[in-house]
């Protein structure tokens, strides 16, 4: 098949043809978490974009190397150059040593990714196994002059970068702004502008995770990371690096800035970025208390929490936006996703029972072209989901005998239909037991329906309006048809 993809490159700030640097092959690097704390929400969304967008790529028979790292050192409090090691703040308050806390909370992403069914990225690389080659990059940047040294720590220049490259390209900052916003701020700083950022920091006495170098006996900046281990496994230039809007910058801005001297080009053809996730209208902080685990979600065990929503529900969701847009939580949002997931899985093991008839009523290439072009621009999940939702809806029409399929377009249909849920939205069906008991519900549902229809045709008005009073007490909406029933849960 012949790809069309069109993605929005945050680089250019438009929408272009997907084509890979090398035919048949992608490189794709992800900002990955910083483990100190249980994952979040703000976990699950870039996980599930770059999972579907991993996914789909694989489905256009690329081979996709899809890197995302774990950052185990140097992610500082206030993501600034000063402050506590997130990490090691972490250890202190538990009485842990730092890399039990990677270790945990590694484990824990991990398990809470997998539960929302993420594929496993390619290679998973940590910061603190490439000290070698995050030295290596500032060895390079200080050959070159974009580097300097003051008292063992070592900074980039972004000043003297500004002069040959643009800074800020990606997140459109301007450095005489940011010069001039944050001059006030400086005070006994080891560097030359407020706007320079670290590669290497020379260890106090008490920093905990500190590794020998000729600089100092110290750690990585946490921008450097991503440089050093996009490249190892990458190349000087890969495809694409994804992560969250959040992290435009300073850290992608800092990434681009340190490979283009280390290597001598901008790493990225496309930069992807998802946009945050609000609870309530807010901004998620631990401060505003709105801040929730997903194993909060999964467990309901959160006072915002109406009650336990599953990975899946979560999912969907989460693929109900288009990921350039934000989400807002609510309760409702959340019942709502649940709603539809079940709908679109009950759509999936219903369409096993539909047969194959002796003519086509609808046109099934027409409904496969518009599933891709909504995946195909610029993964527009959302859109995609509707399309999904017009094929439960032909799903319902076929059982019904409504429509018919020829038996090569059921197949088609069929096959379709699972490729775009379980393939590329990766969605998997939840909870065998729930499922069950609600396809025991529903028959049981339509049973005395199917009583009161009898009752009606029978002008037994009381027993038909009894069974109708009583089931929309227990928050069924029913309605009336000219060949029968419809109804659904409130
Ligand atoms: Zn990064």
């Amino acid at each position: 098949m012949k790809n069309k993809l069109v993605i929005y490159n945050s680089l250019t700030r438009k929408k272009e043809a997907f084509t890979t640097i090398t035919p048949g092959h992608v490189g794709m690097y992800v900002c990955g978490p910083t483990v100190y704390g249980d994952p979040h929400l703000g976990h699950a969304r870039p996980a599930i974009t770059f999972d579907i967008l991993f996914r789909y790529l694989s489905h256009l028979d690329y081979k996709v190397r899809y890197v995302r790292n774990i950052t185990d050192v140097g992610h500082l409090e206030a993501d600034s150059d000063d402050g506590e090691d997130k990490i090691e703040k972490k250890a202190r308050l538990e009485k842990l040593e730092p890399m039990e806390i990677v270790q945990f909370y590694t484990d824990r992403y991990h398990e809470f990714m997998e539960r929302l069914n993420n594929k496993k990225p390619s290679i998973e690389p940590r910061a603190s196994g490439h000290i070698i080659e995050q030295l290596q990059i500032v060895d390079k940047i200080m050959d070159k002059g974009y580097g300097y040294e003051s008292d063992g720590s070592v900074y980039f220049d972004v000043v003297k970068y500004n002069e040959n490259y643009k800074y800020g390209e990606l997140s459109g900052r301007v450095l005489e702004d940011l010069l001039n916003t944050t001059r006030e701020l400086e005070g006994q700083s080891a560097k030359r502008n407020s706007a320079d950022f670290a590669l290497w920091k020379k260890a106090t006495p008490e920093h905990l995770m500190r590794w020998p170098s000729k600089y100092s006996n110290g750690f990585p900046g946490w921008h450097l990371e991503c440089s050093a281990m996009s490249t190892k496994y990458l190349g000087e230039q890969f495809d694409i690096h994804g992560g969250g809007m959040d992290l435009l910058f300073p850290h992608h801005d800092c990434e681009i800035a340190q490979s283009t001297i280390a290597n001598g080009k901008s790493p990225a053809k496309y930069w992807m970025h998802n946009n945050m996730i609000t609870i309530n209208g807010k901004k998620m902080g631990k401060s505003l208390g709105n801040f929730i685990t997903l194993e909060e979600f999964f467990t309901g065990s959160h006072e915002l929490l109406e009650r336990a929503y599953s990975p899946m529900t979560i999912r969907f969701f989460i693929l109900q936006a288009h990921y350039r847009s934000t989400v807002d939580f609510s309760n409702e949002a959340l019942q709502a996703a649940e709603k539809g997931y079940q709908r679109l899985m009950e759509g999936l093991v219903k369409m096993e029972k539909a047969v194959a008839g002796n003519k086509s009523t609808f046109d099934v290439q027409e409904w496969i072209t518009k599933c891709y072009n909504a995946i195909d621009d610029d993964l527009n999940s959302p859109i995609l989901i509707a399309h999904l939702f017009e094929g439960v809806k032909h799903i319902n029409n076929l059982l019904s005998g409504k429509s018919t399929l020829i038996e090569a377009d059921l197949e088609i249909f069929k096959s379709t239909m699972k490729l775009f849920s379980f393939d590329i939205l990766g969605f998997v069906t939840e909870e065998q037991s729930t499922s069950a008991d609600n396809s025991m519900l529903s028959d049981v549902i339509n049973l005395l329906l199917n009583l009161r229809m009898e009752a009606k045709a029978n002008k037994d008005w009381a027993t038909s309006d009894k069974i109708r009073d009583q089931l929309q007490q227990l928050g069924l909406i029913i309605k009336d048809t000219k060949d029968g029933f419809e109804w659904e849960m409130k």
